[in-house]
C-alpha cells in the first residue's frame, strides 16, 4: 500500500479535475490527481481535429485564470482549449500522476483505496470520481447490426472527414456532435443525416452562453428538460444550411451486410456509420463501491454519493452540478463541492472517527 494518504485523491485530470484542483490547493488540502491520459487535455485531446467550442473564451474559462483569446476568431478551437487546460495545470503546479489508470476503488480502513491497473493502491480518506464520459461511448443496439459489413465508428473516434472521401455514410445522431460532422462530411461525401426526430436549431446569434444559463436555471426548477440538446449554430453548420443540406431523414429498420432497408422498405448500400449518439458516465471503477447504477450514474446528492459518503462526483453531466460537463460549468460545480468535502472531513474529525 502506498505511504501517502491523501485528503482527497482525483479520479481524473481533465477540466472538471483541474477545477476541483484549484479550490482544493486553495483550502490547503493534500491531494493528488491521478489521470489516465497520456497528457493534459481531458477528452478535448479525442474530439475532431476541425472543432470549435460553442461559446466563446470568456465564457469557457475555468477558475482563477481566464482562458486567453486565441488567433482563431471568437471561439477556441480545440487545440487552443489543450493549451489553455496544459498551461492551467502548469500555471497552478498541481501533483498530477499520468498515465494512470484508476482500475477499482474500494473501502479501505480510514477511507477509500484506489487501485490503479499498475498494482499500485492510492488510499485518501475521500474520492472525487471526474472521469468524464469519453471512454465510455454509447452505440445503441440497431436489428441485425452484426451482418453489416461496412465501416462503424463512433463520434468518440472521429477525427476528420477525409477517410471517409466520396463514400456512401450515414451519421447517426440529432445532437450537435451529429449536426457538425454531418457538415463536415457533407463536403467530401454523400452524407444522410439520420435522427430520431427533427432536431432544434438554436437561433443564430445564441451560443453557449444560454445553453449554461438555461442548463442553470433547469437546475434551479425554473424550465421544463428541454434545451441543452439542441444544436447551436457553429460556423460549418451554418455553412451546412446555407447549401441546403441540413436535411435529417428519420431511422431505418434494420441493418444489411452491405447498409440498410428503410422503413419504406427501400434498400440502401452504405459504406460507414457514424455514431453520434452520446456517452455513459465512465464510472466502471466505482463498481466496487456498489453505488453505479445500470446507466453508470451514481445516485447523489449534493455531488456526494448517497450510499458512499466518502465519494464525490464532478463533471459527468447536470446531475453532478448545473452544466459540470461544460468548462464553465466545471468551475462553479467545484466551487460548490470543495467546501462541502472541508465540512465533511472536519465533521469526521470532531467524531474522532480517523
Ligand atoms: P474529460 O475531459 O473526459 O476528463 C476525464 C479525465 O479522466 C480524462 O483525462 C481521462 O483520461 C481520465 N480518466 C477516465 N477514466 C479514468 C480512470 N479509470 N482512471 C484514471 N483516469 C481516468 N463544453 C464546453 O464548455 N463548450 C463547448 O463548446 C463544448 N463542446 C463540446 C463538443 C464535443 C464534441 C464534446 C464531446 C464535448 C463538448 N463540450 C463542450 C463538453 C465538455 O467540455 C467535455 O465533455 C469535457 O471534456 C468534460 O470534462 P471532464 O473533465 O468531466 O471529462
Amino acid at each position: 500500500m502506498s505511504s501517502t494518504h491523501h485528503d482527497v485523491i482525483v479520479i481524473g485530470g481533465g477540466q472538471a479535475g483541474l477545477a476541483i484542483a484549484y479550490y482544493l490547493r486553495r483550502a490547503g488540502l493534500s491531494f493528488v490527481i491521478l489521470d489516465a491520459g497520456e497528457g493534459p487535455g481531458g477528452a478535448w485531446v479525442h474530439t475532431w481535429s476541425s472543432l470549435h467550442l460553442f461559446s466563446p473564451a470568456a465564457f469557457s474559462s475555468l477558475p482563477g485564470w481566464p482562458m486567453p483569446v486565441g488567433d482563431t476568431g471568437a471561439f477556441p478551437t480545440r487545440d487552443e482549449v489543450i493549451a489553455y487546460l496544459t498551461r492551467y495545470e502548469q500555471r497552478y503546479g498541481f501533483a498530477i500522476e499520468r498515465p494512470c489508470i484508476v482500475e477499482a476503488v474500494e473501502p479501505a480502513p480510514a477511507g477509500l483505496q484506489v487501485r490503479l491497473t499498475s498494482g499500485r493502491r492510492v488510499t485518501g480518506r475521500t474520492v472525487v470520481s471526474a472521469t468524464g464520459t469519453w471512454s465510455a461511448p454509447l452505440i445503441p443496439a440497431y436489428p441485425e447490426q452484426g451482418l453489416f459489413r461496412g465501416t462503424q465508428l463512433h463520434s468518440a473516434f472521429y477525427r476528420n472527414s477525409e477517410p471517409f472521401r466520396g463514400q456512401r455514410v450515414l451519421v447517426i445522431g440529432g445532437g450537435n456532435s451529429g449536426a457538425q460532422i454531418f457538415a463536415e462530411l457533407s463536403l467530401v461525401a454523400i452524407a444522410t443525416w439520420v435522427t430520431i426526430q427533427d432536431p432544434t436549431f438554436l437561433p443564430d446569434d445564441v451560443d453557449g452562453r444560454v445553453l449554461f444559463e438555461r442548463a442553470s436555471a433547469r437546475v434551479r426548477g425554473e424550465i421544463g428538460a428541454a434545451g441543452f440538446g439542441d444544436i447551436v449554430m457553429v460556423p460549418p453548420v451554418k455553412e451546412a444550411r446555407d447549401r441546403g443540406i441540413l436535411q435529417t431523414v428519420r431511422p431505418f429498420e434494420r441493418f444489411t451486410p452491405d447498409g440498410v432497408i428503410w422503413p419504406d422498405g427501400a434498400t440502401a448500400p452504405v459504406d460507414a456509420v457514424i455514431w453520434c449518439t452520446g456517452f455513459r458516465p465512465a464510472t466502471a471503477h466505482l463498481q466496487p463501491l456498489g453505488c453505479v447504477g445500470p446507466e453508470g450514474r451514481v445516485d447523489v446528492v449534493d455531488q456526494r454519493a448517497v450510499t458512499q459518503p466518502r465519494l464525490w462526483l464532478a463533471g459527468y453531466g447536470d446531475w453532478t452540478g448545473a452544466a459540470s460537463a461544460t468548462l464553465i460549468g466545471a468551475g462553479r460545480t467545484a466551487r460548490e463541492l470543495v467546501p462541502r468535502i472541508i465540512d465533511a472531513l472536519a465533521a469526521e474529525d470532531r467524531a474522532g472517527t480517523v
